[in-house]
């Protein structure tokens, strides 16, 4: 079940910590409660803006639309190789928090995109990077939601089109394409 609420505070959302307002705002759990929040004159009659950590978004004003707080949360292994290991992370995940987990365990390859503000589920929308490396080096695919059709729907890195900061989901796919997993 989804709570949706009005005239909510963003000061705790946004890493500026700016207390505009959401008119709408739902944090979303679980991808039932993403598609139950599709189904509402909430979403249907008023712009949205999709909000991970907050971290590279400044509110210059009250936002009057719905806020969709993305908390999906979870971490699974697909497979692993004797040199490899291929790992699902969901889009609420903190990013610097996935980045220490796979230090722990031992597994290179994104060390040096620590401690990059945000969440798991932005940073494919710019291809983050630092000191060399970027995250489309390691990711497979990417899955999430149509916001058009709510549809499922995963795309191969190849069809991210992923460049210096730059991918689909700044272009075609703005607003539209709700990210849960990155595989
Ligand atoms: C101090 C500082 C240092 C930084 N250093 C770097 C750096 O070294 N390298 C680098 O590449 N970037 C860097 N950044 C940029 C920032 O870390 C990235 O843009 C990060 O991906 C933002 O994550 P966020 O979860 O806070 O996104 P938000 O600010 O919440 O959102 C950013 C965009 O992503 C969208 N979005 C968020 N979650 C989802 C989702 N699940 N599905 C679909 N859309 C979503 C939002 O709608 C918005 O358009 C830095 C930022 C700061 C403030």
């Amino acid at each position: 079940m989804i709570k949706i609420e009005e005239n909510v505070s963003l000061s705790a959302y946004n890493t500026f910590g700016i207390d505009a307002k959401a008119r709408y705002f739902c944090s979303i759990n679980s991808e039932d409660q993403l598609l139950e929040l599709l189904e509402t004159p909430e979403y249907k009659n008023m712009p949205h803006l999709i909000l991970g950590g907050g971290s590279n978004i400044l509110f210059t004003k009250d936002y009057e639309g719905l806020v969709i707080k993305v908390n999906l949360k979870g971490i699974e292994i697909k497979s692993r190789t004797a040199n490899t290991i291929s790992v699902n992370a969901k889009s609420g995940e903190v990013w610097h928090e996935f980045v220490m987990y796979c230090v722990h365990e031992q597994w290179g390859g994104i060390e040096n995109l620590s401690l990059i503000p945000g969440t798991m589920g932005a940073a494919p929308i710019q291809n983050i990077g630092a000191y060399g490396v970027e995250i489309k080096d390691v990711v497979e695919c990417v899955e999430g939601i149509d916001l058009q059709t709510g549809k499922r729907k995963t795309l191969t890195n190849a069809e991210c089109y992923f460049g210096y900061r730059e991918s689909i989901f700044k272009h075609e796919l703005k607003e539209n394409f709700l990210f849960q997993v990155l595989l």
